[in-house]
């Protein structure tokens, strides 16, 4: 799918460049998606919008492809389709087929050689840009795993292992505690490889954190707790002010304003 303007190669190594990361915005419905792009319209950013093997199965993936295509004829800025974290060869190829800017394959649960095999597998079935997740020997991704890592299979962004992780603990939703990211590590990992890099799991990750690890190379910033929570909260509010009222479209627009104001205070620091 090429939005008018610029694909998502163009605008990565533009990212790059200015060392600033396009923001990565999972959703499951549709007051989440409009909370995203009325978001990044209203900064006139680029954006992407990840939807993850069980966010699929659930909006569908041809429609959510359509619903891109339709947005993105009125979107000022380019509104991109990543297949986040797909598994198997053909969930990566029927989000291909559908017409994905980016499929995540997820090989990080695969031991090195077995991940190399199958990412390079993946990445035969379309032309899409792809990123990985390579296991490490311990926790974190080193520079020299992912430089092999990179050479090995072709890929086009890198998703390694600095600190980050998937999900927000009960403390992180509490606002006590945050995520810290090894930045030096990031520096290092860069420097090596050169490559574009994405960092998953942002929920809940320190400001400064970000805006270092941005600064040190990381061009793509995945988020999706926060928006879960924001999500799950403003409808609760909004059935609590409103409890007889029934029509979805009176209390979804909460849930549409709650996940616009996560979106626009994380691409303003992504974007500064
Ligand atoms: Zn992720």
């Amino acid at each position: 799918m090429a939005p008018s303007g610029m694909n998502l190669r163009d605008a990565l190594a533009d990212a790059d460049r200015r060392r600033v990361a396009i923001g990565h915005f999972n959703i499951s419905d549709l007051a989440a998606l409009k909370g995203v792009v009325a978001a990044a319209a209203a900064l006139r950013l680029p954006v992407l919008v990840g939807v993850s093997e069980g966010e699929r199965d659930f909006v569908g993936v041809r429609e959510i492809a359509a619903l891109i295509r339709t947005i993105r004829a009125e979107h000022p800025y380019p509104i991109f389709l990543n297949a986040d974290h797909t598994h198997s060869l053909s969930r990566a190829e029927e989000a291909a087929r559908a017409g994905f800017d980016e499929i995540i394959f997820d090989g990080s649960a695969l031991s090195f050689d077995e991940n190399v095999r199958e990412t390079k597998r993946a990445i035969g079935t379309s032309s899409a840009v792809r990123t990985e997740v390579p296991k490490g020997m311990g926790n974190l991704t080193t520079p020299a795993e992912a430089k092999a890592f990179v050479q090995a299979t072709g890929i086009d962004v890198l998703a390694p292992a600095v600190g980050n992780m998937h999900g927000m603990l009960a403390s992180m939703v509490r606002g006590d505690a945050r995520k810290r990211l090894d930045i030096e590590r990031i520096k290092a990992i860069k420097d090596e490889t050169g490559a574009l890099m994405t960092l998953h799991g942002g929920s809940g990750t320190d400001d400064e954190d970000f805006r270092r690890a941005i600064k040190a190379g990381m061009t793509i910033v995945h988020i999706n707790t926060e928006l879960r929570l924001a999500w799950r909260r403003s409808i609760e509010s909004a059935l609590a002010q409103h409890p007889d009222e029934v029509a979805p479209y009176k209390i979804l627009p909460d849930a549409v304003k709650a996940v616009q104001e996560v979106v626009t205070g994380r691409l303003r620091l992504f974007s500064s």
